[in-house]
């Protein structure tokens, strides 16, 4: 009975002191730090089922805090914070680096996402899905990205000047 009481008075004075509360929990982390992560190390390994319905509890009641959560592990990949990418989205002025298109969200997808060089992970521009997906499409290879440019301008020049010569009724039926 003394313990629960103890603990409601402790309560009682967290709650009519949060800040000097937060400062003590605080200080007292930065002195049991090892012990604490020790403690929650093997409780995470010996009740994987509770931790992961808490976790699951925690995404329902906060979703944008798992958005970002998520959204800064994906950029840390590419050694990247939310900072970072917003000034790098600046410094393109919302355009893609290789259409220059500024595209705009598409639910939780952002219109803008890290082109980076998948060996050395670093970080090359930003560019808008499309574009992406393009290049991952020609295997991220310029030599193939200029072949297909050549072809494409090719068989453009082949159709136009077939156009030319064709009786018009053929071109308009085509
Ligand atoms: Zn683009």
């Amino acid at each position: 009975m003394r313990k629960k009481e103890d603990a409601a008075r402790k309560r009682a004075w967290r709650k009519a002191h949060p800040e000097s509360a937060r400062a003590a929990a605080r200080r007292y982390y930065a002195k049991n730090r090892e012990r604490i992560r020790e403690v929650s190390r093997v409780y995470r390994k010996n009740h994987p089922e509770i931790v992961k319905k808490q976790y699951q509890r925690y995404c329902a009641a906060h979703p944008e805090k798992r958005r970002l959560s998520r959204r800064r592990k994906t950029l840390a990949q590419y050694g990247l914070s939310i900072g970072d990418f917003d000034c790098l989205v600046a410094v393109q002025k919302g355009r893609c680096a290789v259409c220059g298109r500024k595209p705009v969200r598409h639910g939780h997808i952002p219109p803008l996402v890290v082109d980076h060089d998948h060996q050395k992970m670093h970080v090359r521009k930003l560019l808008c899905q499309q574009c992406n997906t393009g290049l991952g499409m020609f295997r991220d290879n310029p030599k193939i990205l200029g072949a297909a440019a050549r072809y494409r301008r090719q068989t453009q020049n082949e159709w136009e000047a077939r156009q030319l010569t064709l009786p018009l009724e053929l071109v308009t039926n085509e």
